[in-house]
């Protein structure tokens, strides 16, 4: 174990003498320095390292090595009147004091200033006086001295240190126009107005807070903040606010939309009463406005044809009866605010003589094989009765996994059972074939036929490749989503126009988020590479609330506690906006630097049927960057849960297995 003379003999070997400082008067007075005596206590074995230490608020004793360079700088003389400015812990003023006469130290921190005061006392320093105030302003009652050393790093030198060293007085202090990093400047003053600068390298010094100094924190962050707004702040000016959503001004975002062909409009849960009411309201305006005649939604093809049927007159309200939607999650599209919006949608068709304008609702998803093989067997015995007894005998090969098509891609793994894919490809192929014999007995039936028809097929393929390639089947599905659009918009005729109602998970571009990073793909990526700035995707995003959900696959809804989000995410800037409604723009950003801070990647909640508050992190929420994934976000700080329809369930596939958005 070393003596504390030991190790401070060696620091001025090692760390001094061996670094080139050779002037001896400054390594006596180094040598004389207890540096240990103005170390906090917890500190003391480290008195001698090569490093500067913490002392009290949060300020520095500086390393001995910068202390001996700044004091031979001075090249002080025993007569000297020297001011130091920074005292800290009193140690370079006791330097100081070694070598010469009359010392005078300035500390801007009351309890530094008392502190090192007590202590050079009781060391036997009479020769250092102290002063608790403002440096930068020297200490005019002792100027002129000969020598002036600032401790702490400056803007700028401060003209009034300058008026205050004697002719022929040397000023080091550290300058630099970043907080960071400085240079350590000498300063001769040759005459009256006459001074000599001299660059002694770079060094990194606490800030210099005072008059001529930085500002203090206080009034930095103030600065910064007048300076900079914070990102909640520039969401408030780059938004568009409102209280409720009849209320709504939606000119602006017609205007964002423009031409557009395609718009999506997410939601952040499949069980918030809010996301629906709001796309409604967005989606009446680009009926009536722009012209839109296609409603499709993240619904199954044959339940959809249902509501379809009803807005065109031609079948009883589908969401009152007991059939369509009633496999879980009923609650999805059986609720009260879709109801609201089909029997508008019923209203409206009925004010249009033309069916060209009508609006149509359709299903993108595919879990309907049942329904759907239900319905292509139906038409088929309308149409065409001896094919519809060879198609039946085909899908019969589907017929062990009516129950249960999730074990269906087991069974032909493991090679139990063969697979079915080429019957029910024969199935669609024979109706494309015939298409111009059947459509021109009823064109809509027709189109409806085969959409069930590439349903089944592309259900077969998702469910066979389901367990071993989940991604895969994932891409499989919204590639199925992207056809179906693809297909709706062509039958309605080249200057038609569609909405998509579906899950954020689905219509933000997925290239933007993480599931980029497992290959998955959906139909918002798939819409923007198609159809590029005539595509216009709508995110939707909620922090608190209520939110309709089960606990677990085909388990009851349950109203449950929508968790307030997670610091790391976009939901929790958007909560620390002061205002809790509004639509961000972020393709056509009211200010660039909003969308500029948001790009980078947080972390986005997603709620589907299922929601686990329990497991929140790893099972709702996933990278993302905004701006890249939506064109525009809608965000409700608090949302209800959706009112549910009356629905008996019936068993069957969940709507979403097994994503559950
Ligand atoms: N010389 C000190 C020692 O040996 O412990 C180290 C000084 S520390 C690196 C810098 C000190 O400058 C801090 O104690 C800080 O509070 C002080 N300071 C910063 N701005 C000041 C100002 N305008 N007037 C007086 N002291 C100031």
């Amino acid at each position: 174990m070393h003596s504390f003379e030991q190790l401070r003999q060696q620091m001025i070997d090692y760390q001094l003498v061996a670094r080139g400082l050779h002037d001896q008067t400054v390594l006596n007075a180094l040598s004389a320095v207890p540096r240990e005596k103005f170390i906090p206590t917890e500190l003391v074995e480290f008195a001698y390292r090569d490093s500067p230490l913490p002392i009290e608020a949060s300020q520095t004793i500086s390393q001995p090595y910068i202390v001996a360079l700044m004091t031979a700088a001075l090249k002080l003389k025993k007569n000297d009147r020297v001011l130091e400015v920074g005292t800290g812990s009193g140690y370079a003023a006791a330097v100081l004091a070694e070598i010469s006469n009359d010392v005078y130290t300035v500390e801007r921190h009351k309890i530094l200033a008392d502190t090192a005061r007590e202590r050079l006392k009781d060391l036997g320093y009479t020769n250092v006086q102290v002063l608790h105030g403002d440096g930068t302003l020297g200490w005019s009652e002792h100027a002129p001295f000969d020598a002036i050393i600032v401790a702490a790093g400056g803007p700028e030198v401060p003209e009034t240190l300058k008026q205050q060293l004697a002719i022929g007085g040397r000023l080091v202090i550290p300058v630099g126009a970043s907080l960071d990093t400085q240079k350590l400047m000498r300063i001769e003053r040759i005459s009256d107005d006459v001074y000599k600068e001299e660059n002694l390298g770079g060094v990194r010094f606490v800030p210099l807070i005072g008059a001529a100094g930085w500002e203090d924190e206080e009034a930095q962050s103030a600065t910064i903040a007048r300076t900079e707004p914070t990102l909640p702040e520039l969401i408030y000016q780059s938004s568009e606010h409102f209280a409720i959503i009849d209320d709504v001004n939606l000119d602006n975002l017609m205007e964002r939309i423009g031409d557009s062909r395609v718009v999506l409009l997410g939601e952040a849960s499949h069980g918030s009463a809010e996301f629906y009411e709001m796309r409604a309201r967005i989606t009446k305006e680009l009926i009536e406005k722009k012209g839109f005649t296609i409603v499709a939604a993240e619904a199954d093809w044959p339940d959809a044809a249902h509501i379809n049927n009803y807005i065109q007159g031609k079948e009883p309200d589908a969401l009152l009866q007991s059939q369509p939607f009633s496999r879980f999650p009923t609650w999805m599209w059986a609720n009260q605010s879709v109801l609201d919006f089909t029997h508008w949608l019923k209203a409206h068709n009925e004010k249009i003589s033309s069916g060209d304008d009508r609006v149509g609702f359709y299903g993108l998803d595919l879990y309907s094989l049942n329904s759907s093989m239900e319905a292509v067997l139906k038409y088929l015995e309308k149409v065409d009765p001896v094919t519809a007894e060879v198609a039946r005998t085909r899908y019969g090969c589907l017929m062990p996994w009516v129950n249960d098509f999730s074990m269906y891609s087991h069974a032909v793994i493991t090679k139990k059972y063969r697979e079915c894919e080429s019957e029910v490809l024969i199935i669609l192929q024979t109706l494309l074939r015939k298409q111009m014999e059947y459509s021109l007995l009823d064109g809509e039936k027709f189109f409806d036929a085969e959409e069930n028809a590439k349903l089944v097929a592309n259900a077969e393929r998702y469910y066979r490749t389901m367990y071993y390639a989940e991604s895969n089947s994932w891409n499989q599905r919204d590639t199925h989503m992207f056809e179906t659009l693809q297909d709706i918009l062509e039958f309605r005729g080249s200057e038609s126009k569609a909405v998509i109602w579906a899950h954020n998970s689905h219509i933000g571009d997925a290239s933007a988020t993480q599931m980029s990073a497992s290959g998955e793909i959906n139909i918002g990526q798939l819409v923007r590479q198609k159809y590029g700035a005539k595509a216009y995707n709508i995110g939707f995003g909620t922090d608190h609330g209520t939110v309709a959900a089960a606990s677990e696959w085909g388990g009851p809804m349950e109203i449950k506690q929508v968790r307030s989000s997670h610091i790391d995410s976009y939901e929790h800037v958007c909560h620390e906006v002061k205002t809790d409604n509004f639509l961000l723009p972020l393709r056509q950003p009211l200010q660039e630097l909003t969308r500029k801070k948001l790009l980078p990647e947080r972390l986005e909640r997603a709620i589907g049927v299922i929601y686990r508050p329990e497991t929140e992190m790893q099972s709702h929420y996933f990278y993302a960057s905004l701006p890249h994934q939506f064109d525009e976000y809608i965000w409700f700080d608090e949302t209800r849960a959706v009112e549910a329809l009356m629905k008996k369930t019936t068993k069957g596939m969940p709507d979403t297995f097994p994503f559950g958005l």
